[in-house]
């Protein structure tokens, strides 16, 4: 009698259940997940100049990932501010379905919301780390997703300049008489803190900062940082250059998607959309972060960029008025009251965690560097 091997045994199991298989559950593996067969075509409208390096470059890289990842089932347009629709009219466009995916910065639309300002940034607030870990961990992104929600959007935080420059003069900077009346380009909450210090805060998309500084519409802009800058040609307009950015300590980039649009997106194709944007969050930062000293070179060392910082008077005052613009923003509505107090106590939080660790290294790192 054939005694059949352990091989021939198990083969053979194989070769029952792979006989099986396609009588017993052909359709049911044939069957894709539901809606996966379905294609999506999406407009992107950004705040931003097409292919502006660090912002505009982070969108349509955003695109090209959700896109990949999606096996071409989620295509994405991206128009740079005026080709769709004006720069300040993105949240509008997302808004009302117009485009089903913007490009900017929360504190554009304080018009809509005047607590939106926090989710693009402080001044005197966060670093790009420690607002990432209360908008991840911290309860800050379901905060911003209660604001954005009577507007049909949905925010994700899709990247990050990381601490900014204070910004562009055409002259010096020795006390804070030389602020008095001084017309600035300063979104924000940064803006309403130059106000109280006597100078006069204009809001202009990017686009329109050039000239508006070339011509003398504005004494003075701060847009981001020497990558970004640089790319702009800032320098070919403004000579003095000023850091530190206490009006932007981070600044986060949004992206922004009309709810119905993503409500009609297949789970997977959401799930691609969120991790995306996930990524691009911090792909952005690595950017900006490994560029911008490169970039400040060039500009000192090739094109006469005179680097200042700030004096302390000035940021003295900009320190005191900062905290009172937060704590008039907080009166504004119940929700605004919880955004503050939220923000205000992860901030606390987490200074007390980077005194011993972040700034305790860094102390450290630069005794060293110098002995
Ligand atoms: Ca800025």
């Amino acid at each position: 009698m054939h005694r059949p091997s352990l091989v021939g045994v198990v083969l053979s199991t194989l070769l029952v259940a792979c006989a099986e298989t396609p009588t017993t559950s052909q359709s049911e593996d044939m069957t894709p997940i539901e809606g996966s067969s379905q294609t999506f075509e999406w407009k992107l409208v950004m705040s931003w100049p097409k292919n502006l390096p660090g912002l505009a470059t982070s969108a349509e890289r955003l695109a090209q990932n959700i896109a990949a990842m999606s096996n071409d089932r989620l295509t994405i347009k991206v128009y740079g501010a005026g080709e769709y629709v004006p720069a300040f009219q993105v949240f509008d466009a997302v808004s009302s379905g117009t485009a089903e995916m913007g490009h900017s910065a929360a504190y554009y639309w304080r018009g809509k919301a005047p607590i939106l300002a926090v989710f693009g940034t402080v001044p005197y607030g966060m670093t790009a780390q420690e607002t990432n870990s209360w908008l991840h961990y911290g309860g800050g992104l379901e905060l911003w997703r209660e604001v954005y929600a009577p507007f049909n959007l949905i925010p994700f935080p899709a990247g990050n300049s990381g601490v900014q420059m204070a910004g562009w003069f055409n002259r010096e900077l020795n006390s804070l008489d030389d602020i008095q009346g001084l017309k600035m380009r300063i979104p924000g909450l940064g803006g309403d803190v130059f106000q109280r210090a006597g100078g006069v805060a204009v809001q202009l998309p990017g686009n329109e900062l050039f000239t508006s500084l070339q011509t003398g519409v504005i004494d003075a802009t701060e847009w981001v940082g020497p990558y970004n800058d640089l790319a702009f040609g800032l320098h070919d307009i403004a000579t003095y250059y000023y850091y530190p950015g206490w009006q932007e300590p981070n600044a986060v980039l949004e992206l922004m998607v009309n709810n119905a649009a993503y409500e009609s997106l297949p789970p997977d194709l959401q799930k691609i959309v969120e991790v995306a944007a996930r990524a691009s969050n911090q792909d952005t930062l690595d950017e900006f972060t490994a560029r911008n000293m490169a970039s400040l070179n060039t500009m000192t060392g090739e094109h006469g960029v005179q680097l200042r910082r700030l004096p302390p008077d000035v940021l003295s005052a900009y320190r005191t008025y900062a905290k009172e613009v937060l704590d008039e923003l907080a009166t504004e509505d119940e929700l605004s009251a919880r955004v503050v107090a939220s923000y205000r106590e992860f901030q606390s939080n987490v200074s007390q965690w980077h005194a011993i660790a972040e700034e305790a290294y860094f102390d450290i790192r630069r005794t060293d560097d110098e002995s």
